[in-house]
């Protein structure tokens, strides 16, 4: 009789431990494993250098990358949609300020002044105030004129409540933080932008820098960029210059920075900061 209480018990425990392997082998949900590696700091920031006329560096953009234990390194195309349809964008974009602030702090010495840090942000981040708060704390470690903060706006969605964002630009433009607009040329949304928001800066796509050279390019597209950035005072970034022939066209336009596989790919912080340190010994 005492053996049926102690024979009920083990039944008990084989299917119980039976549950909980399977649990362990259900597969994550793709959400579950994204917030997973937000959890395990697995999202590290990449930086392309950016650089001026005389082809020095005098900036940076930072790219994330997915450091996945298993699977290697994974691309932001991969990955940001769904970061952006989960809301974890907000914290990702945290981690890497936080993150690029402290190689940049402790190596301050190697940037030149007014050295320009530029961050992605998607629109669903233009309603809360929380990218604004990391711009301040990013903005405070650095004496003034140091670093030149740009938020680069895609705009793969529209921005739906254009008033808060209206209003986060301003508080930004405050802060000394500059706007930039990413893959200008490619959405519906970019004229519109221009006239709703105080932009700083035009990014020309690459797909265009890519043409520059082939039989059938339209000129007029670049030329008409630059054209309209000149007349409203606005900066222009050229993306994705890859060869000697995209940048002399591009230097003979009014574009003031250029980056592009030409001059470096993204490159892990650490290398960045070595960069710097052999450009300042020049
Ligand atoms: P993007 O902001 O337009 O960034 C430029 C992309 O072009 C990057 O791809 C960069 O690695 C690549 N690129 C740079 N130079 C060249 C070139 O000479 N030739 C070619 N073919 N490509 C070049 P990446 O790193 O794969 O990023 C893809 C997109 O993911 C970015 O496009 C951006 O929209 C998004 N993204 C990346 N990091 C973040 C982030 O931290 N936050 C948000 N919200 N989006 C991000
Ligand atoms: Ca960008
Ligand atoms: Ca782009
Ligand atoms: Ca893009």
């Amino acid at each position: 009789h005492l053996y049926i209480p102690i024979y009920l018990c083990i039944i008990i425990a084989i299917i119980i431990s039976i549950n909980g392997y399977r649990q362990l082998k259900r597969p994550r949900s793709p959400q579950e494993e994204l917030r997973r590696a937000v959890e395990d700091n697995e999202f590290l920031p990449y930086l392309q250098p950016i650089v001026n006329h005389q082809g020095r560096i005098c900036g940076a953009e930072i790219l994330m990358r997915w450091h996945h234990p298993n699977q290697g390194f994974i691309m932001p195309d991969l990955f940001i949609p769904l970061a952006e349809d989960t809301g974890l964008i907000t914290i990702m974009t945290t981690q890497m300020l936080t993150s690029v602030k402290s190689y940049l702090l402790q190596n301050q010495h190697y940037l030149p002044d007014g050295f320009h840090l530029a961050i992605n942000i998607s629109p669903g981040q233009c309603n809360d105030l929380l990218f604004y708060n990391d711009c301040l704390s990013f903005m405070s470690v650095f004496p003034e004129g140091k670093v030149k903060l740009v938020a680069e706006l895609t705009e793969r969605e529209f921005i739906e409540d254009t008033g808060n964002a209206a209003l986060l630009f301003e508080k930004l433009h405050n802060l000394g933080v500059q706007i930039a607009l990413d893959d200008f040329g490619t959405g519906h949304s970019s004229l519109a932008y221009i006239n709703q928001f105080n932009i700083d800066i035009i990014k020309i796509d690459k797909s265009f820098t890519h043409l520059i050279g082939s039989v059938d390019m339209p000129s007029h597209i670049v030329d008409n960029v630059v054209d309209l950035a000149n007349r409203l005072n606005i900066d222009v970034v050229a993306e994705g210059v890859e060869n000697a022939t995209q940048e002399a066209y591009l230097k003979l336009r009014n574009i003031q920075f250029f980056q592009g596989y030409f001059y470096d790919k993204p490159i892990p912080p650490a290398v960045f900061i070595e960069k710097m340190q052999q450009q300042s010994d020049r």
